[in-house]
């Protein structure tokens, strides 16, 4: 059932807050677990298999990801990742990017095909797990936002001179640094 409620709005590119470094979460009370609820709400009525923070114009260090959940199929079961540390990285993997906040946009990106990370849960537990392939891909982009980077920065010379256009088209509708892309949830 859709719950109006819950649907943040996203920032698209363009907006000053996807590039702004994200600071760390110090408290872990009712008010973070309400926002996480809604963005976790955002992020499966967008389609996406991870949101940050800064996304959705709050410029903290967290995100949630589900790389398993298809509308079609597998249940919901978002992971809450705050003040991530990405300890170690190994091996590459290449695969085709897409980011709810650059919309129609999809490249190839090389990110590393194993990571070993930290992070705390929404009760501030501190967690170690070791990712490879695709959930570590969706961890990298996630984990980039919180520092400004957005998956466009790391595609070869050649997509980001193709993609240039699009991205200009995409940032012009910025206004006084704030971009947000208006939702019909059908
Ligand atoms: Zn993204």
């Amino acid at each position: 059932m859709k719950n109006p409620d819950l649907l943040l709005p996203i920032r698209i590119y363009g907006d000053e807050v996807l590039r702004q470094k994200a600071v760390e979460v110090t408290v872990f009370d009712s008010e973070l677990r309400e926002f996480a609820r809604k963005l976790a709400y955002t992020m499966y009525e967008r389609d996406g298999v991870g949101l940050a923070a800064p996304q959705v114009g709050r410029s903290i260090r967290m995100f949630v990801f589900d790389h398993q959940w298809t509308r079609e199929g597998h249940s919901k079961s978002p992971v809450f990742v705050i003040n991530p540390v990405i300890e170690s990285m190994a091996g590459e993997s290449v695969g085709e990017e897409g980011c709810i906040s650059i919309p129609e946009i999809y490249a190839k990106v090389p990110r590393a095909s194993t990571i070993t990370y930290t992070y705390q849960d929404l009760d501030g537990v501190l967690h170690r797990e070791t990712a490879t392939d695709y959930p570590a891909i969706v961890f990298q982009h996630e984990f980039d936002h919180l520092d400004g980077i957005l998956f466009t920065d790391k595609v070869s010379d050649l997509t980001k001179l193709k993609l240039k256009r699009k991205l200009r088209e995409l940032a012009a509708t910025t206004v006084d640094g704030i971009n947000i892309r208006a939702y019909d949830p059908d």
